[in-house]
């Protein structure tokens, strides 16, 4: 007996080759019918005997093109139509649902085969795809994914590119990227007055320019890159100062494993992330002694390295410079260029020369960052390659728009079971960065196919993303606390529910009782928190100043640890460096008048609020031992005490728990206390130890050794109160290599199980999933009202 049935196959199933693979499938069984993409998904017709249908479904579930993934479908018995073939139909639009749309996939290896073949017809050209890799969201306009609604809308396809797009047997059917020398997008290369530069090939002339020390600007897959020769001193002392980067590290992009394994010491799980098909920056293990610029990550021993993932980059590394910097074309926290003239116009000044292509870019994404602990691998920026691929969670939310902090910003949307991270945004800091924002509103609005009238905001007052909730208007409005946030963000992706113990240890977020928050021991679950502990509050002199210049940190402490004294001590320390790397436009200070002057600010109280926050503390601590009285963005002194710890010590730092006396919350059932775990005793070993010239490299290691042990001991005290035995570990300070094993190894020891991100940033790149978890808990519990 004849049957027919619809299937509706719901998840990542356009713009994966999901089509052409169910052709294949219907007519291994010999059923007739059609395949069309709408606007949720996948609609398939089948027709034919009973056993047919079922081994045709049998074969899709088990046979799964590399990039799809089905989420769930959809099946209904309807009756027979009698057609005599089975066929791919046109699309159908304006069906709300859910789709997702894939992110862009680094070049395949059969698309590299023929392109490094000489009598291919797509030898050399730099846009060569196929279904299984090329550009996705960068490239997408609309729903559903067709070309018409892609940037290659203006590209008509030749005769023979047509008959590969046609035809179901090749593997470029629908590739709706899909293009040649003949009909498809070209480079050019342009000065920076944005002239064409007469070039036989574009690529050899840029490889010209670049190995003469020149900064090229090249056009990639999520925006521009600036490139310059990764082992010419000069060219990156040139790029620093256009580019106002000044020590910020950055990345290379090198051919193959077997380069990346010459500069780095790269393992399994490092080379498999290298290789994957979301080719993220990997921060790697940077050996001695490689011919890379000291100028690329100055004071660190790590260095992000990525693999190309365009063709262009391959024609561009296949040359004779084998390292090449490539970092995001922007000036520093803005966000990364698109658009050929917008990125002449912002780039003028910074970019010698730009290597264009008349392929539009339509949504910006920046490389994606990740790095390896113990065997584990961890996203530090979760964007090009995995936006806007949504992350799974364990039940089902209403939906809410999620805004994000204020820096390393992104937002989300949570519908149904489904999390969408946005790309990459950045610091919210100028009005381009602001412009971006709401460019990703819009965009995960469309990508999602939803307006949330739920919206999530951090709770500090003045951040811009806050300030836009309220003025959002008839949408109810959650405001979560930061560090409550990271801890719920962790949760989620690790399909955790309950009350957990959790440690977040961070920059500074804003605490419930208006102090700079950041060294946080919760219990919470996802909707609401409760403070059981922090470290110590500590003056932090000049508020935001202290996050730029550690010196102002490290005096803090000297004058918690040693009174009215602490100007001697800051004296024989070397605290604040007569003369040197005073910035420009300010006066020079000696370091009496800057110690005194420090004095009056902390005395007074006024610009000195106070912090619990662990990331400050890394700053002051690391500033104490002589590494950085100034750095240039957030974290850097910290990742150079990170970086100094080696070899062994036998210095242990001692630190005590107490109870918070001060502690005025309402009385807990039970009457539990909150406790301070005050590592001022650590401190004070740490400046006696430096005045007796103990070297520096024995105080990192020492105070990294200390931590996990602190950690613990906080962690024991809740468990023996409340009774909990998980711990969730979130915040930026996790980013440091050292200190999350050091708690993964401490804590496990201890008998805890212990969850930490993988798939979302510890760092704020992850606030926004947090936000949006807990407002939809909140919101299914009657409590946003
Ligand atoms: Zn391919
Ligand atoms: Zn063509
Ligand atoms: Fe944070």
């Amino acid at each position: 007996m004849i049957i027919r049935k619809r299937f509706l196959f719901k998840g990542t199933v356009q713009g994966v080759g999901f089509r052409p693979f169910l052709w294949r499938q219907a007519r291994e069984n010999a059923l007739v019918g059609f395949v069309r993409n709408r606007s949720d998904g996948v609609i398939a017709e089948v027709e034919g005997s009973a056993p047919a249908i079922a081994a045709f479904l049998e074969q899709v579930k088990r046979r799964l093109p590399p990039l799809a993934y089905i989420t769930g479908i959809g099946e209904e018995e309807i009756p027979p139509a009698g057609e005599d073939a089975f066929i791919i139909a046109e699309s159908e639009g304006n069906v709300p649902g859910d789709l997702h749309i894939t992110p862009d996939i680094a070049t395949c290896e059969a698309c590299l085969a023929e392109f490094s073949t000489p009598e291919d017809r797509r030898f050399r050209y730099p846009f060569i795809n196929c279904t299984d890799c090329g550009p996705r969201l960068t490239i997408i306009d609309a729903l559903p994914y067709d070309r018409s609604r892609t940037s290659m809308s203006c590209f008509p396809m030749c005769p023979s590119c047509r008959k590969e797009y046609e035809n179901p047997a090749d593997r470029r059917f629908h590739a709706e990227p899909n293009a040649c020398p003949d009909c498809g997008p070209r480079l050019e290369l342009l000065d920076n007055d944005g002239r064409s530069i007469a070039a036989n090939d574009p690529v050899d002339r840029t490889l010209d320019l670049l190995r003469r020390g020149s900064i090229l600007a090249v056009k990639g897959l999520g925006g521009f890159h600036l490139c310059v020769d990764g082992s010419n001193d000069g060219a990156l002392k040139d790029l620093r100062s256009r580019k106002f980067r000044e020590e910020k590290p950055l990345a290379v992009m090198v051919r193959d494993i077997a380069a990346a394994s010459l500069l780095s010491e790269i393992g399994d799980v490092e080379k498999r992330l290298l290789l994957s098909p979301e080719r993220p920056i990997v921060l790697t293990r940077r050996r001695e002694g490689v011919p890379v610029s000291a100028l690329v990550a100055p004071g660190m021993d790590t260095l992000g390295i990525m693999l190309p993932y365009t063709p262009l980059q391959h024609l561009l590394l296949a040359g004779d410079l084998p390292i090449l910097v490539m970092t995001s074309a922007n000036q520093t926290d803005e966000p990364i260029c698109i658009g050929n003239r917008e990125a002449l116009r912002r780039l003028r000044g910074i970019a010698d020369a730009f290597l264009v292509h008349n392929r539009d870019i339509l949504v910006r994404c920046d490389d994606s960052v990740a790095m390896v602990a113990g065997d584990a691998p961890f996203l530090l920026r979760r964007s090009r390659g995995y936006a806007p691929k949504p992350i799974t969670l364990k039940k089902s939310y209403p939906e809410v728009l999620a805004l994000g902090p204020q820096i390393k910003e992104t937002v989300c949307i949570l519908k149904r079971n489904f999390a969408f991270l946005s790309p990459h945004i950045g610091d919210m800091e100028t009005p381009e960065a602001r412009d971006f924002f709401h460019e990703n509103l819009a965009l995960m609005e469309r990508i999602a196919e939803c307006r949330p009238a739920l919206i999530a905001c951090d709770l500090h007052p003045g951040y811009y993303t806050s300030r836009f909730a309220r003025e959002m208007q008839g949408r109810d409005v959650v405001a979560v606390q930061h560090h409550h946030a990271h801890i719920v963000s962790c949760m989620a992706e690790n399909h955790i529910e309950g009350e957990v113990i959790g440690l977040a240890m961070d920059g500074t977020g804003y605490g419930s009782d208006g102090q700079a928050w950041g060294g946080e021991f919760l219990i919470a679950d996802e909707e609401k928190f409760d403070r059981r502990g922090h470290l110590r509050y500590l003056p932090l002199p000049g508020g935001e100043r202290a996050v730029r210049e550690p010196w102002r940190m490290a005096a803090a402490l000297l004058r918690e640890v040693f009174g009215v004294d602490w100007i001697e001590a800051a004296r024989r320390l070397n605290l604040y460096p007569d003369g040197n790397s005073i910035p420009p436009g300010r006066k020079a200070e000696t370091a009496d008048e800057a110690l005194s002057r420090l004095e009056r600010v902390m005395n007074s109280g006024i610009q000195s609020p106070q912090t619990s926050s662990l990331g400050r503390l890394f700053d002051g601590v690391a500033a104490l031992a002589g590494l950085r009285r100034r750095v240039s963005f957030e974290g850097q002194a910290a990742m150079e005490l990170e970086a100094l710890a080696k070899g062994r010590t036998d210095i242990r730092l001692p630190f005590t728990i107490r109870t918070d006396s001060s502690d005025s919350r309402t009385p807990h059932p039970g009457n539990l206390e909150s406790r301070i775990l005050d590592l001022l005793p650590a401190v004070r070993t740490i400046a006696e130890v430096l005045l007796a010239s103990r070297p520096r490299a024995e105080i990192a290691l020492a105070f990294h050794n200390l931590l996990p042990e602190a950690f613990r001991a906080m962690a024991e005290t809740i468990r023996s109160e409340a009774g909990l035995n998980r711990v969730v570990l979130s915040g930026g300070c996790f980013q440091n290599r050292l200190l999350l094993t050091g708690c993964l190894v401490s804590l496990r020891e201890a008998g805890f199980e212990v969850f930490h991100h993988r798939l979302v940033p510890t760092n704020d790149g992850g606030i926004s999933l947090g936000q949006a978890v807990c407002a939809g808990a909140k919101n299914r519990k009657g409590l946003t009202r």
